[in-house]
């Protein structure tokens, strides 16, 4: 279970500790894009004693070795993300969700512009989510719609 967290902490030089092992299920479990803070709150339910800053090293090292992503953008706490397959992001301007958009091949730099080694691609979509969208304009919420009688399936 978890080779490849395994493998890729080892290589780095780090020790496979319960908490990396725990934060990075927790991240795995979850597609919400939580801040540090709230993976502290998660992993803690499992790890009652574990210091914030152990969950902050952990987190860091699962970022170095390439298995979690960070998603920072201006002043609002970074969030992270297990998820490893390509895919860009659309954030919500309003209530700061974050919400996958797959994306199988994300843009490349023109072969024409050198910029040095990529690392890594980061293409987040602003706007606003379906449900602030109804909240502005006045509108019930997608979920009483969604509880009306179906017709079936
Ligand atoms: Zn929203
Ligand atoms: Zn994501």
């Amino acid at each position: 279970m978890h080779d490849a967290l395994k493998s890729r902490l080892r290589n780095a030089g780090y020790r496979v500790t319960r908490q990396r092992v725990a934060i990075y299920e927790y991240l795995r479990s979850t597609d919400s894009h939580p801040t540090a803070e709230q993976v502290v709150g998660a992993v803690r339910g499992r790890l009652p004693r574990v210091s914030l800053a152990t969950v902050y090293n952990g987190i860091d090292s699962l970022v170095s070795i390439g298995l979690v992503r960070r998603i920072a953008r201006g002043a609002s706490p970074a969030r992270y993300d297990a998820g490893t397959d390509e895919h860009a992001h659309f954030r919500c301007s309003a209530c700061d969700e974050i919400r996958d958009v797959p994306m199988p091949s994300l843009p490349a730099i023109p072969a024409d512009v050198d910029v040095g080694e990529v690392a890594g691609v980061n293409v987040e979509y602003a706007g606003v989510c379906p449900r602030c969208r109804r909240r502005k304009l006045g509108l019930p919420d997608a979920a009483h719609v969604e509880s009306s009688p179906s017709t079936g399936e």
